[in-house]
């Protein structure tokens, strides 16, 4: 699926030739999990996995959206009712992009949308942030709003925790918005602070996969929420605004002042751990040292799982089978619960890895995974 093919249906779906078409990509966090709503540190790159979208302007209060992917026909909605988790369905996505662009004093007067994406759903890779930001972007070139990729991103964000009623972080849609090829993107989620750091996997012979479980997450759903409650609390007693303030160094005393709170000494302790394995993989990377931060992704897998206990069996197998067959690092990815798990290896072993991971799915008797080569790629971009 290309842009000439979204443009081609756009045509057929609206009766004339769209103004653009635009991409904006999924992404997968390298290292950095659940830290980016404690204002710490991510780490994403972005997939060559996209959203395209092709999009024209209106002028008569109306959105129509069409999504290759979905069944049924175009859904039209009136600007003037979209209103905050009014709308349960995928259109919710787009719809609450026009919407955070309207609140925000921006005067949008109508668009038709068609789009298409490759980014798997619902698999911890962030098909919805590449919803979000692809249209972010064609409004922005469209109705020359001037807006910088950042605020791109935080407007997507309001549009999926407010319209949609999810609440994630500002990672994901940084990462569509802002990653760009061969780097991964080193945010400080506190005051947006970005950085590209080299991530040229194939220069040391070694590659990354994504494992995707099949296993469906519910992001929206409670354990997310009791997550970010208990971090608040966390913070709370710790009289800090956010984790991000408690340093790597007074761990053990913080851990200490929060005595026999243990669900609230194991979020902690995940947090603040995991931001210092965020410098880590930033400082070896930027050292040409790519091979050594596999083990830092493997100690960030343990602490998901044992600390912050998001993991589940399909993504341990994935992390224990390739490591047993020599990976440097694995780890769970995404918010948890299923999604997807990456594994560094060397290029040499992909295949062996692959048919490792596969067969002791076989042999578990889980769903088969879905295994591919995640190459970093470029972010969100006008392709016509
Ligand atoms: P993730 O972002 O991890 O893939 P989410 O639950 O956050 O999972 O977002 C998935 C939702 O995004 C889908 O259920 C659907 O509503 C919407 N979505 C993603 N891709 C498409 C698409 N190509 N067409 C229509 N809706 C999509
Ligand atoms: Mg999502």
């Amino acid at each position: 699926m290309g842009a000439e093919q979204v443009a081609e249906r756009f045509a057929e779906l609206y009766g004339s030739e769209p103004e653009g078409v635009w991409a904006a990509p999924g992404r997968v966090n390298l290292i950095g999990e659940h830290t980016d709503y404690n204002d710490g540190f991510v780490m994403p790159f972005a997939l060559p996995h996209q959203a395209i979208a092709a999009v024209s302007r209106r002028t008569d209060g109306v959105l129509r959206l069409h999504s290759a992917d979905i069944e049924g026909g175009v859904a039209q909605l009136r600007l003037d009712d979209l209103a905050p988790q009014s709308d349960a369905h995928w259109t919710a996505y787009p719809a609450g992009v026009v919407w955070a662009l309207r609140e925000a004093g921006h005067e949008i007067t109508g668009a038709d949308v068609h789009l298409s994406s490759t980014v798997p759903t619902g698999a911890g890779l962030s098909s919805s942030a590449a919803l979000e930001v692809v249209i972010a972007l064609a409004l922005n070139d469209l109705y020359d709003l001037g807006l910088k990729r950042w605020k791109l991103a935080r407007l997507c964000q309001r549009a999926e925790n407010v319209y949609v009623g999810a609440p994630t972080g500002i990672m994901d849609q940084t990462a569509s918005a802002c990653c760009e090829a061969g780097h991964a993107l080193f945010l400080d989620t506190r005051d947006l602070s970005q950085r590209q750091i080299p991530f040229d996997l194939a220069a040391e012979g070694l590659r990354l996969l994504v494992v995707d479980t099949q296993v469906k997450h519910a992001h929206s759903g409670g354990e997310y929420g009791k997550r970010r409650a208990g971090c608040e609390k966390g913070a709370a007693l710790l009289g800090v605004d956010a984790l991000r303030d408690v340093p790597y160094a007074g761990l053990d005393a913080a851990l200490a002042r929060l005595g026999d709170e243990e669900e609230i000494v194991r979020l902690v302790r995940h947090i603040v751990t995991e931001n210092h394995r965020v410098e880590q993989v930033v400082d070896l990377l930027t050292a040409g040292r790519a091979r050594a931060i596999g083990p830092v992704l493997t100690e960030g897998h343990a602490s998901l799982r044992d600390d912050f206990r998001i993991s589940c069996p399909e993504l341990d197998l994935v992390v224990d089978t390739a490591l047993a067959a020599g990976a440097p690092g694995a780890r769970m990815t995404g918010g948890g619960f299923g999604g997807s798990a990456i594994v560094l290896t060397e290029a040499a072993d992909v295949d062996t890895h692959t048919k490792a991971i596969e067969e002791a799915f076989a042999a578990a008797g889980f769903t088969a995974p879905r295994v591919f080569e995640a190459v970093p790629s470029a972010g969100a971009r006008r392709l016509v």
